[in-house]
């Protein structure tokens, strides 16, 4: 990273904590490693973003419903998934420093410092030695080429490393009161599952039609082997998937739908499009027969926010043979039962959160020739910005305080409002800049002869003079989720 964009990720989360967006979990503790709250505005935004995404699935598509599985789930569907076998990564220790790492990020780390030093041979050669030794899962391979490319352990500066060996990523505990009739249960590590052991359930009480999607929303648990990167890698995090089922054969076609439309989703947030790409995998999941990730280009690179995967029959399959019970569809079309194929959209909603909060965060300099001045803003969508606008009386006295409070109380019944009355006019425009909120609503002396108000602009600062009646309309069609669901139709 160089110095500016580390400079930018330091202000990203510092600017997340001193306005309430993220704190680190269990802070006067010292924390709790990769685990972190989301604070006062932190919420609003992530519901805001939950909602923008559940509105573009549930509510714009006849043939995708909803559903909130449970996080505990019973032990055999992560057998009959392969995550008890299957779900886990290489990692290697350093026997000098004790740390451990991944052994494929040690080697992607070299591949970048490689590509940072123009030398786009070796890393395209270091690229491809990777990929092969990940595919056949040979971990003695991970191990030589470690030591081949002479990667030290960035704490110890050591090249003192353990064999490679394979660590489970899912957290586990134990169900019931009595130890030894306990259960061991996980802490479900994707979303995914509790859908399709719902497959049935939905498809049959919604009397749902081949193509149908199921949504859901909610938190997932994985024991990373190292957590970086603030909210990128978490060990506890939140994912909004869709299984969309589709006959067998028809599966590539929409697994294209869905990889175009999913991008759209994200550009109409607003943010440059060529801070996205698409990365095709090279290495297959065994279940997958096509994938992709959405890539952000954060301030240390591009990182996946969202995977598009053809995940074949597998999972249905496999719940079929350990369940025992028929996963099938009787498709009436074609007069045929099959079990159905599905492809998979799945975005970290806390990834999301970040890509969001790295795209609004400005540094703008207002310097003119009389005097040097600055400002902060985050230039979120209107429509997902936590507060939508400030209600700020001018001065603290004559009743114009009375008057910002009676607007006040009739714009909450529909939006988020903040009412400030403290310090200079100017520094309470600052504040709101800070938090993103698209409108500051200024009551002054003439407010109380005519009615009228200022509203100011966030990104372009500029006033116009409205009537109090006129502010829920103005407000609410820029503020409105409809103005970014119209761009997805
Ligand atoms: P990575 O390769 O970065 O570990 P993944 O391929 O394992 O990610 P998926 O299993 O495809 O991720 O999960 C879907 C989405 O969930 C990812 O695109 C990402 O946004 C999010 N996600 C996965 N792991 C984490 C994590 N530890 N912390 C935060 N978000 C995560």
């Amino acid at each position: 990273m160089s110095k500016q964009t580390d400079d930018f990720f330091k202000s990203i989360i510092s600017h997340a904590k001193e306005y309430g967006f993220v704190f680190p979990s269990s802070e006067i503790y010292d924390g709790l490693s990769a685990v972190y709250d989301y604070g006062q505005l932190g919420v609003e935004l992530k519901n805001n973003l939950k909602s923008y995404w559940w509105k573009s699935m549930v509510q714009l598509n006849d043939n995708i419903v909803g559903i909130d599985s449970a996080i505990f789930m019973h032990p055999t569907i992560w057998k009959a998934s392969g995550h008890v076998d299957g779900f886990s990564d290489p990692m290697i220790d350093n026997k000098d420093s004790k740390k451990r790492y991944r052994a494929d990020q040690l080697i992607e780390d070299k591949i970048d410092r490689y590509e940072k030093d123009g030398k786009t041979d070796k890393a395209a050669q270091l690229q491809k030695d990777l990929d092969e030794a990940l595919s056949a899962d040979d971990l003695p391979r991970l191990k030589a080429i470690i030591e081949e490319q002479n990667i030290v352990c960035p704490i110890s500066g050591t090249k003192n490393w353990t064999d490679v060996r394979q660590f489970n990523l899912m957290f586990s505990t134990q169900m019931g009161a009595a130890a030894d009739a306990a259960e061991q249960v996980y802490l479900r590590p994707e979303t995914a599952q509790g859908i399709f052991v719902n497959f049935l359930n939905v498809q049959k009480t919604g009397r749902m039609k081949i193509p149908f999607g199921i949504a859901q929303i909610g938190k997932a648990f994985r024991n990373e082997v190292i957590a970086r990167q603030f909210i990128i890698r978490m060990r506890e995090f939140e994912q909004m998937e869709l299984q969309f089922f589709v006959r067998p054969g028809s599966e590539l076609e929409w697994y294209q739908k869905w990889k175009e439309s999913r991008l759209k989703w994200h550009l109409a947030l607003g943010a440059d499009p060529a801070k996205y790409r698409y990365h095709d995998h090279v290495k297959l999941a065994h279940y997958a027969n096509a994938a992709v990730d959405i890539e952000y280009d954060f301030p240390f690179g591009f990182k996946e926010v969202e995977g598009i995967h053809s995940r074949t029959d597998f999972d249905l399959k496999q719940h079929q043979e350990y369940s025992k019970k028929k996963m099938q569809y009787f498709d009436p079309e074609i007069n045929q039962n099959y079990i159905p194929f599905v492809v998979e959209t799945s975005v970290g909603l806390d990834r999301l959160f970040l890509t969001i909060f790295a795209n609004a965060l400005t540094f703008e300099d207002l310097s003119t020739e009389e005097k040097q001045d600055s400002r902060v803003v985050l230039k979120f969508h209107p429509a997902i910005a936590p507060v939508k606008a400030a209600v700020l009386p001018l001065t603290k006295k004559d009743g114009l305080p009375e008057k910002a409070r009676e607007i006040m109380q009739r714009l909450k019944l529909d939006f988020n409002v903040q009412y400030d009355e403290k310090d200079a006019i100017g520094k309470r425009y600052r504040r709101q800049d800070a938090i993103g909120t698209p409108y500051c609503i200024t009551v002054d002396h003439q407010t109380l002869e005519d009615n009228t108000v200022t509203i100011r602009h966030r990104d372009s600062m500029e006033q116009e003079r409205v009537e109090i009646s006129a502010l829920k309309n103005i407000i609410g069609d820029r503020v409105s989720l409809t103005n970014l669901l119209e761009k997805l139709v």
